[in-house]
């Protein structure tokens, strides 16, 4: 088990979930945005970096249009194989609900800090160069960013 996932794995029962416990792919890197149908209907936007999925909620959505800025939720590193999940969460299950792929494609990174990410997405539905920024100030938490499309 990659170290990166344990918190994936902590909170959840693979035994009732239908969510991949964690064995990986080897694929070319990827985005995905998955729409989720939980207690709030959300996007989870998620890049394969460092081997892994890094993610992050999306409370109102991942914007098609240029320079709208969203909050964007870091949340724990998924598996790869996630990135091809579609199904229900049962009631009582972490994330409980209805995910399905809202788009998938490549990515190219163009740039990446410790609060700064730059990709360009080529999806079927997004396409173009997205920025997550973290925010700054010790009033909000370390997980939150923002996302928007730059070009
Ligand atoms: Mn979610």
């Amino acid at each position: 088990m990659n170290d990166q996932l344990r918190e994936y794995v902590d909170k959840r029962d693979f035994s009732r979930t239908p969510e991949p416990s964690g064995e990986d792919e080897n694929v070319d890197p990827f985005f995905v945005v998955q729409d989720h149908r939980a207690s709030s209907h959300h996007h989870d936007f998620r890049l394969m970096l460092d081997g892994t999925l890094k993610s992050w909620a999306v409370p109102k959505m991942v914007p098609e249009e240029l320079k709208v800025k969203r909050l964007a939720v870091q949340t724990e590193d998924h598996p790869v194989s996630y990135g091809s999940f579609e199904g229900s969460i049962p009631e009582g299950e972490y994330g409980a609900g209805e995910v399905k792929i809202f788009d998938r494609g490549s990515f190219e990174l163009l740039e990446r800090t410790a609060d700064k990410i730059v990709v360009r997405l080529d999806g079927a539905r997004l396409k173009g160069t997205y920025a997550l920024v973290k925010f700054k100030g010790k009033e909000t938490s370390e997980k939150n960013w923002l996302i928007m499309r730059t070009r």
